[in-house]
């Protein structure tokens, strides 16, 4: 039996697999990683952004196993050097006053942790999320996805209300100016606040990942802060995508929208531990010391993952990976935008950093293309790039994330791969 019958035949259909032919990653180095077969291929997607900096990173490798030799794992019932060394760098970047560190395992547990948090504070399950978002696959976090496509249950432990902002490409509001958007989603906010009970928190990702990697115009969450603090509700930042520097200009998403000053609670997760599970939430004391009973994670903070982080962060703010990512970003979304002026499926290039989209359409309209997107995603595999696909509940949106130590050559060559793949629709 194959590695593919013997996996179809143990796991849930819903744990999808990219490609007709599955693709089986043994080994990484730097950008690149190899299947089972020996065939190399240039990583634009990290492993859905977990790669933050590179595949087997010396740095990272020989953190893990220095931890490894002395303790992977003990418990967070005791004292966990690596783990508060960690907190503390997250706490002092975070931007986040008086600020306090929770470790996770995902980004999942990490958003569950933070509507945990915001529901206590505020003693109301009722939150406000974005359309279009996603974060997480558990019971709570499902119920936050506003994308059918990726949240598999509508039984729901919350009541959740969906705002608009998070993407503009289609509906009502698609054709205002930035400011006019900005006006109209907040006058809804204001209007939705205006028909409902207390309301805990608004979570949101600055640029939606799995949606597409759209993002809102810059100021956004600023102008819905305002109209936030004036109910009490806290603000959620998910940065599990879009933290770390990966959008170029801004270390965290939230950045973009200044004026709002930091949220109450931000999530991380993906690219932080390089590959390594590692998740949290970071938040003011006053938020996050509200429980009133212990509620640890087993894993959460675990030695081994703690090391990975710190060196992984440490490279990454020693080397400038957020410069490289604006700088090598800027070049690839050129790049993109060249190849993709001649073909005529493509409906936009777009991104911050090394966070790029490239939405399909089918030619002469404005109707999502999700069968051409799979299409691309398979031709720039057999030509040795890998990619991935997201964007609303039709996944017509090619993602492009790759490690932010990527080159200028590298962007070249993805570049030069992906245009072949574009050109094969
Ligand atoms: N939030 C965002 C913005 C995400 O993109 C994801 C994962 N795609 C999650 C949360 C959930 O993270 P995890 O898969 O680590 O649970």
């Amino acid at each position: 039996m194959s590695l593919l019958d013997r996996h179809r035949a143990v796991v849930p259909d819903w744990l999808a697999l990219y490609y007709r032919e599955p693709v089986e990653i043994v080994r990484g180095e730097g950008r690149h990683v190899w299947d089972a077969e020996g065939r190399r291929y240039l990583d634009f997607f990290g492993g859905i952004l977990t790669t933050m900096t590179a595949h087997a990173l010396p740095e990272v490798t020989k953190a893990v196993g220095e931890q490894a030799g002395r303790i992977i794992h003990s418990s967070t019932l005791y004292l966990n050097r690596p783990m508060v060394e960690l907190a503390e760098r997250i706490a002092a970047l975070s931007g986040i006053p008086d600020a306090r560190v929770f470790f996770t395992t995902s980004g999942t547990e990490a958003n569950d942790t933070a509507l945990l948090l915001a529901t206590a504070y505020r003693r109301t399950n009722q939150v406000l999320a974005m359309r279009n978002s996603y974060h997480g696959r558990s019971f709570s976090t499902v119920s936050i996805t506003g994308n059918h496509a990726w949240s598999p249950t509508s039984l729901s432990p919350l009541q959740t209300l969906y705002v608009h902002g998070g993407v503009r490409t289609r509906g009502p509001y698609a054709q205002l100016s930035d400011d006019r958007f900005v006006q109209a989603c907040v006058a809804d906010l204001e209007d939705l606040l205006g028909h409902t009970r207390e309301v805990a928190a608004l979570i949101a990702e600055p640029v939606q990942g799995v949606g597409g990697f759209t993002s809102p115009p810059d100021g956004l969450y600023a102008a819905f802060r305002e109209v936030l603090n004036r109910h009490g509700i806290l603000w959620i930042s998910d940065e599990v995508q879009t933290g770390w520097g990966r959008t170029g200009d801004h270390f965290w998403g939230w950045q973009a929208h200044d004026a709002a000053g930091p949220p109450d609670l931000l999530t991380f997760a993906k690219g932080i531990g390089n590959g390594m599970s590692v998740g949290g939430v970071v938040g003011s004391a006053a938020v996050m010391n509200c429980l009133d009973a212990n509620s640890i994670s087993t894993f959460g903070g675990s030695p081994i993952t703690m090391a990975a982080g710190l060196a992984n962060l440490g490279f990454l703010l020693e080397n400038d990976l957020q410069g490289n990512a604006r700088r090598v970003g800027g070049l690839l979304i050129e790049r993109l935008r060249a190849a993709a002026a001649k073909v005529p499926a493509v409906r936009e290039v777009r991104g911050r950093g090394l966070m790029i989209g490239v939405e399909l359409v089918r030619p002469g309209t404005d109707e999502a293309d999700h069968q051409a997107a799979s299409a691309v995603l398979e031709a720039a595999r057999e030509a040795g790039l890998l990619i991935g696909k997201g964007g609303g509940h039709n996944t017509s949106v090619l993602r492009i994330a790759p490690p932010l130590t990527l080159t200028v050559a590298e962007a070249e060559e993805g570049a030069v791969l992906f245009e072949r793949a574009l050109r094969s629709l």
